[in-house]
């Protein structure tokens, strides 16, 4: 990725352009296109445009802000659809192909917006099923078939449910289970920094003391990264290296960090977007669940859970958390991170919250009651 980069007081032809897709939102009424200023109102309007599609809020364009301004503008219908291998095809358009697909019964997985493989496979079928050509591309005809049917699921998300249902079924025995711990910084990348320790050091030792009690308890563990690599995956790799190992679910490690000292806290992200129909519900509960368990063990700010759009929450097949444990430019903050009791309190916290995803609502327990020799080992 080039370090596309636009942002306030910025001019040229490329504003140009991102004024005027602004403006195809209806964010911006730019009536006349060829401003080429990114002025106070282009600012708002980004702004705007990042906080409603679950992208973190800098008023800059950079190049996850452009490609998402762009995906934004397809409706279905505008243009083919099929799976491209090499480059996906991914659009708004593709989430209301998949959330129309989905009511009418066919498992695309999750609504992501991505045109990948068990799309296709869907949109097969579906197309199988209104006896036209099964190629697994969208065109006129099969945008025909899927405007004339009426929803024949009604009463809930369908991608929901199955994830639900698959989730009871798996039972509440921690043994084979498999969970993907992904710290979020190490090697060269050291992430942000505070006094005398850095995001890499904090992240990579709470992975291991999560990673040792998860083991401990029979759950199948894997680390994105190895105590020492010296690559830093993309978010998206990190992603995919957890739909390898088929993972039930994924926790990504972060601490944060802010210009303001006085910043403090924890907060848990999951998939969501403001487009209808996006939300990952399990991974919505799972992030509750770990917010509520490190809250209610220790003495950090309730940040709470936040929706976004993020690569590594997109792309991620299982319910995937990513936890912003704290601020090390907070000196209450950085005094808890650094102490190995605090770590392992929260490293607790993280257990029980994936053991209580398990748990029916019927054997769920208070937060913060559960203990690790009260999980189900057996
Ligand atoms: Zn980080």
């Amino acid at each position: 990725m080039t370090s596309l980069r636009y942002q306030l007081g910025d001019t040229g032809p490329a504003i140009a352009e991102i004024r005027s897709k602004l403006t195809q939102l209806g964010l911006l009424d730019d009536t006349a296109p060829g401003p080429e200023t990114f002025d106070e109102d282009v600012d708002r309007a980004v702004r705007h445009f990042q906080q409603e599609r679950g992208l973190t809020v800098t008023g800059t364009v950079d190049a996850t802000t452009y490609r998402v301004l762009d995906e934004a503008r397809w409706r279905l219908g505008d243009r083919l659809l099929s799976y491209v291998v090499t480059n996906p095809q991914a659009g708004d358009d593709v989430i209301a192909l998949q959330r129309r697909l989905s009511e009418l019964g066919f498992d695309v997985g999750r609504v992501d917006g991505v045109f990948g493989t068990r799309t296709g496979d869907a949109v097969r079928q579906f197309q199988r099923n209104v006896g036209i050509p099964a190629d697994g591309t969208c065109g006129p005809s099969t945008f025909k078939a899927l405007g004339r049917l009426a929803p024949i699921v009604t009463g809930g998300r369908p991608d929901n449910l199955r994830a639900s249902e698959a989730l009871r079924q798996a039972g509440k025995r921690l043994p084979g289970k498999v969970v993907v711990i992904d710290p979020g910084h190490g090697g060269a990348d050291r992430g942000n920094s505070g006094d005398g320790f850095d995001e890499a050091s904090v992240v990579e030792d709470l992975a291991a003391r999560i990673e040792g009690r998860l083991t401990a308890t029979g759950v199948q563990t894997y680390l994105t990264r190895g105590p020492g690599a010296e690559a830093s995956p993309t978010e998206s790799e990190r992603a995919a290296f957890a739909n390898d190992t088929d993972a039930n679910l994924l926790i990504s490690l972060h601490v944060d960090a802010h210009d303001n000292p006085e910043a403090s806290g924890v907060a848990t992200y999951y998939y969501g977007g403001h487009q209808p129909g996006t939300t990952s519900a399990i991974g919505e509960q799972f992030a509750g669940l770990v917010q509520r368990e490190v809250v209610a063990r220790t003495d950090l700010v309730d940040c709470r859970s936040h929706g976004k759009t993020w690569d590594l929450l997109r792309h991620a097949r299982m319910a995937a958390v990513r936890i912003e444990l704290g601020y090390l430019t907070n000196e209450g903050d950085a005094a808890r991170l650094a102490d190995p009791d605090f770590r392992d309190v929260v490293a607790e916290a993280v257990v029980i919250a994936i053991q209580r995803v398990y748990l029916p609502s019927s054997e769920d327990a208070a937060t913060g009651a559960l203990r690790i020799h009260d999980l189900a080992t057996h």
